[in-house]
């Protein structure tokens, strides 16, 4: 059993996260090595993380949280799983990493093979944003083309052709979303809202003989938690069928979280190409992109398109993502997720229906989102209100107070791990509960 959360404090009463936040802000841009982290968007300091265990987090002032971030993702048997850690233990004590082949990389790749069957090769990098960089680099390599088209809410990491965010207007020409994004990349990349057949449509119609691929979150969770209709999901499948461009499924969230075989499988649509990450390397760095072999074998070195990394499929982290795998295969780990989900939903509704402000839950198996919009739950990306936003840091700061760890940001999903059990779910169901009616 867990020991119950100790009711967080204030900020000024979690000192050691204190002191440590201003010590990284003297070395560190913003004191995190990953923006969101920094609490910006609802204020206060971050939670310095001292331990993981289960579905706990211990910051370094000793308070216990329930987890509802999981590492954004990629801790989907919960902290320090047993099993998990052994395998790295046991990884460990042979070396960290040889620079050539071992055997953890090609079982790795035997499951994601055998699991995702879009996927006839596969190959291991360090991140998500590393496997869709290599995936774009090898789409273009395979249909001799350059535009690639993108949709205004999918995140698909940060490299430079993928940091564009929509235009003004009906215009698909994007604008950066950071700066240092040389204009040059821009031209290539074109931005289309989402649940739209008719726009994609009439940019193939415009350009489809110059676009290489179109990629996209097939359940979008970087913006809130966007469903898709799968009528959407499938007209991108003919269109770039039709015109030869290439479909690129950005399951970096949702490969091996919302079923073995991931939204693929889900939806019952094959992309031409895949990006795993997060739960692939069962809380190591881990990204894997696969497809078709005709276009994978474009690779270096079978063919002329370059990749590589001198710590892709090292033994450690193929290790952590191997044991993962295992422990969802053999404890029926996606039934029991799913269970959860609907565990939390069947909780949550009544709460939800009693808020002083319309929340809406949004759940895909064991993905879950508030959505704070008005509006209910939406389909495309669109920004809340000011008011929306404030309510959210409200909602943030009563949950934390007790014991609650939800992302620091109105617009990223939570996850729920395999050892997120009744107790827990009723924990948060009855924390949530608390929160509103604080905030009334
Ligand atoms: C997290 C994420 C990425 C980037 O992965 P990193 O490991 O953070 O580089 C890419 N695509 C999607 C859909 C993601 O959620």
């Amino acid at each position: 059993m867990s020991p119950e959360p100790v009711a967080s404090a204030r900020p000024q009463e979690r000192p050691r996260s204190a002191e440590l936040y201003e010590r990284a802000c003297r070395v560190i841009p913003g004191g995190v090595s990953s923006p969101v982290r920094a609490f910006r968007a609802v204020g206060g300091t971050p939670l310095f993380i001292a331990r993981g265990a289960g579905a706990q987090v211990f910051d370094a002032d000793g308070r216990a949280y329930l987890d509802f971030v999981c590492s954004w993702g990629p801790l989907i048997a919960g902290h320090a799983h047993p099993q998990v850690v052994a395998a790295l233990q046991e990884a460990l004590s042979r070396g960290t990493t040889y620079g050539a082949p071992c055997a953890a990389e090609v079982e790795l790749a035997e499951r994601v093979v055998a699991a995702y069957p879009a996927a006839e090769q596969v190959r291991f990098v360090s991140s998500g944003t590393e496997a869709v960089m290599s995936a774009i680099r090898v789409a273009r390599a395979f249909t001799s083309r350059d535009l690639i088209v993108k949709f205004a809410g999918c995140y698909h990491g940060h490299a430079d052709h993928l940091l564009i965010a929509a235009g003004s207007g009906l215009a698909t020409f994007g604008r950066p979303s950071s700066a240092g994004v040389p204009e040059a990349f821009i031209a290539c990349t074109r931005v289309l809202p989402l649940d739209d057949e008719a726009a994609a449509a009439e940019l193939f119609a415009r350009e489809g003989a110059r676009i290489a691929a179109v990629i996209i979150e097939p359940v979008p969770a970087n913006h809130g938690l966007l469903p898709q209709r799968r009528a959407f999901l499938q007209s991108l499948r003919e269109l770039t069928r039709q015109h030869g461009a290439l479909l690129i499924f950005d399951e970096v969230i949702s490969g091996f979280r919302v079923g073995r075989g991931g939204a693929a499988e889900r939806l019952g649509i094959a992309p031409d190409l895949a990006t795993f990450g997060k739960v692939i390397g069962g809380g190591m760095p881990v990204g894997a992109f696969g497809g078709a072999r005709k276009i994978m074998s474009r690779l270096a070195p079978d063919g002329d398109t370059y990749q590589a990394g001198t710590l892709s499929g090292n033994p450690v982290a193929m290790a952590a993502g191997g044991a993962t795998l295992d422990l969802l295969s053999r404890e029926s780990g996606w039934e029991r997720l799913e269970a959860s989900g609907a565990e939390l939903e069947r909780l949550l509704l009544p709460v939800l229906a009693a808020a002083p402000f319309p929340v809406h839950l949004v759940r895909i198996g064991s993905l879950f989102w508030l959505s704070l919009h008005g509006a209910g739950a939406p389909r495309t990306a669109a920004p809340l209100t000011a008011a929306e936003s404030a309510h959210f840091a409200a909602l943030f700061h009563a949950m934390l107070d007790r014991g609650i760890y939800l992302p620091p940001s109105a617009y990223e999903a939570c996850f729920l791990s395999l050892a997120h059990g009744s107790a827990e779910l009723a924990r948060f169901a009855e924390a949530l509960r608390g929160s509103l009616a604080s905030i009334a």
